[in-house]
């Protein structure tokens, strides 16, 4: 069974861009699909970018328990369906979760052997200049530019934390996190008759 890896940061840190350059450049480790009330923006596709739903499907989801974790960010829901999960572990992949730092705290409540990655901005200034591109409302930068400070707090209760100065960097330190986590001997041991091929080998490992 893989590892779920949760990459987190405040808004505008450039996250989206590192987990998608993460997924196309590391075997082996596929992105959860998450769901949101939000509308769908251009170019979004439906199951590849989110699972979108209505808030009253979203709340009758809560109900059933559906949710690994679920949040309310910038007044829509987002939260990972259990089932997304479940999907990309049983398939033999290690799954990465990009979400925000509150449904990160949650998880890790949960799941205490997942592996947290905090991705901070390199400046604060750097990251205001990214929200200002993104063309955000007056009203909902200031939201989120108040948030930052409390996010970057959370930072303390991640297992890893790397600085996205360098795209090509951060992708680098966030590999080398993954690679480490496959070598760990419970992830060997877990493994072991794919990963151990010699028989005898295998025997002496498992007898200790
Ligand atoms: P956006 O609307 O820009 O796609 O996402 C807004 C924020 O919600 C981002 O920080 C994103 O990572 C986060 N997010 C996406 N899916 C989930 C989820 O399932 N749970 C939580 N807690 N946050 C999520």
């Amino acid at each position: 069974m893989g590892c779920l890896f949760v990459l987190s940061a405040p808004s505008g840190a450039g996250k989206t861009t590192v987990a998608e350059k993460l997924i196309r450049e590391v075997s082996g480790i596929k992105r959860v699909v998450t769901a949101t009330t939000r509308s769908k923006r251009e170019g979004e596709r439906e199951g590849v970018d989110y699972i979108f739903m209505s808030r009253e499907e979203f709340e009758r989801g809560i109900k059933d328990s559906i949710f690994l974790e679920y949040a309310s960010v910038y007044g829509n829901y987002y939260g990972t369906p259990k089932e997304q999960v479940k999907k990309v572990l049983e398939e033999g992949f290690d799954a990465l979760l990009v979400i925000d730092v509150q449904g990160a705290k949650s998880i890790k409540d949960k799941l205490p052997e997942s592996i947290l990655i905090f991705l901070l901005p390199p400046s604060l200034e750097e990251l205001k200049r990214r929200l200002i591109t993104r063309g955000y409302a007056e009203e909902n930068l200031l939201e989120r530019e108040k948030k930052v400070e409390v996010e970057i707090a959370c930072a303390r209760h991640f297992d890893y934390i790397v600085v996205n100065d360098f795209l090509d960097k951060a992708v680098e330190a966030i590999k080398h996190i993954v690679n480490s986590y496959r070598h760990t001997k419970e992830r060997v041991f877990k493994d072991i008759e794919k990963l151990v091929k010699d028989d005898t080998i295998k025997d002496i490992l498992l007898k200790g």
